[in-house]
C-alpha cells in the first residue's frame, strides 16, 4: 500500500461520510452526462441503471432504488441536469427545457453562439470616456482586505462587501459566460466623509467598446452590488441588456450603431 492510500483508508475509518460523498458525487456525475436520465419534473425523471436493465424513477426529489441515502445518485444526477439546464437557459436568454432530453439540443444552440461571437473585435479605443461609481461603504469594504490580509483567507463572495468595478467585455467564455477583462480604476477620496463611508468615487477611463460593471446600493447589515451592461461609443454611455451584449457580439464589432 503506498503512503497515500494509507492515508485515504485512514481517513476512511476516521471519517467515512466525507469520504463516501464524492464518490457518489462522481458516480452522479457519470449518470448525468451518458444520457440515462430522461423525464420532466411534471412526469417525473426515469434512471437507466448501470446495468441498463431496469429504470429508477426519481419523482420529487424522492428515487425509488434501494439506496438508503436520502440522494442517492440518481437524484443527485437529476438535481445537475436540471441545474446545468437552468445555466445554459439563462445564458441563450430563453427557458429552460421542459425535458432532460432536450438539453443536447440546448448545449448545440450555445456552442453555434460561442462559434458566432468568436469573431467580435472590440473597437478601437480612440477617444477616452470618464466613468465613476460611488465605492459605498468603501470602510467596510477595506476592513474585509484589512481582516483577509491578516487571515490569509479569502472570504466568499456572499459575505464581503461589495466594491464597485468595471470590466470591458471581450467575448463569451464557455466557463463565465463573459471574457472580461476587469480595469483598474482610481479612488477620488475629495468627496469623501471623515470615515469613509460615504462619497469615496472610484474613476475609469473607458475606450469605446462593452461593459459590465457593477454598482454598490446601500443596505444593511452589508450594501448590495448590482450588476449592469453598458456600451462607450462616440464619448457616450448608454446601458444595455444581456441581450444586445450578445447581439453587438455576434455583429463581430461593438462600434457597428444598434439604433
Ligand atoms: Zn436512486
Amino acid at each position: 500500500m503506498s503512503e497515500q492510500e494509507g492515508m485515504l483508508a485512514q481517513a476512511r475509518l476516521m471519517s467515512p461520510e466525507s469520504i463516501r460523498i464524492p464518490d457518489r458525487m462522481e458516480r452522479a456525475i457519470q449518470v448525468a452526462s451518458s444520457g440515462m436520465v430522461t423525464g420532466s419534473e411534471k412526469d417525473g425523471f426515469l434512471v437507466q441503471s448501470s446495468s441498463g436493465h431496469r429504470h429508477y424513477r426519481v419523482s420529487r426529489g424522492v428515487c425509488n432504488c434501494p439506496d438508503q441515502s436520502p440522494r442517492c445518485k440518481h437524484v443527485l444526477a437529476v438535481e445537475m441536469l436540471l441545474r446545468y439546464a437552468d445555466h445554459l437557459a439563462q445564458r441563450l436568454g430563453c427557458d429552460p427545457p421542459k425535458r432532460v432530453e432536450d438539453i443536447p439540443a440546448l448545449e448545440a444552440e450555445w456552442e453555434s453562439l460561442l462559434r458566432e461571437c468568436a469573431g467580435y473585435k472590440p473597437p478601437q479605443p480612440g477617444m477616452l470616456f470618464g466613468f465613476g461609481l460611488e465605492a459605498v461603504r468603501d470602510d467596510m469594504a477595506q476592513d474585509d482586505i484589512d481582516r483577509e490580509k491578516y487571515t490569509g483567507v479569502r472570504y466568499p463572495a456572499a459575505i464581503r462587501t461589495p466594491i464597485p468595478w468595471v470590466a470591458q467585455i471581450l467575448g463569451l467564455c464557455p466557463q463565465y459566460e463573459f471574457r472580461r477583462q476587469f480595469l483598474r480604476g482610481k479612488k477620488d477620496y475629495r468627496k469623501a466623509d471623515k470615515r469613509f463611508r460615504r462619497g469615496v468615487w472610484v474613476y475609469w477611463q473607458l475606450p469605446a467598446g462593452l461593459y459590465e460593471a457593477q454598482e454598490v446600493e446601500l443596505a444593511y447589515p452589508r450594501p448590495v452590488g448590482n450588476r449592469f451592461f453598458f456600451r462607450v461609443e462616440n464619448q457616450s454611455i448608454r446601458r444595455i441588456s444581456r441581450k444586445e451584449v450578445i447581439a453587438c457580439l455576434r455583429q463581430g464589432s461593438g462600434s457597428s450603431s444598434h439604433s
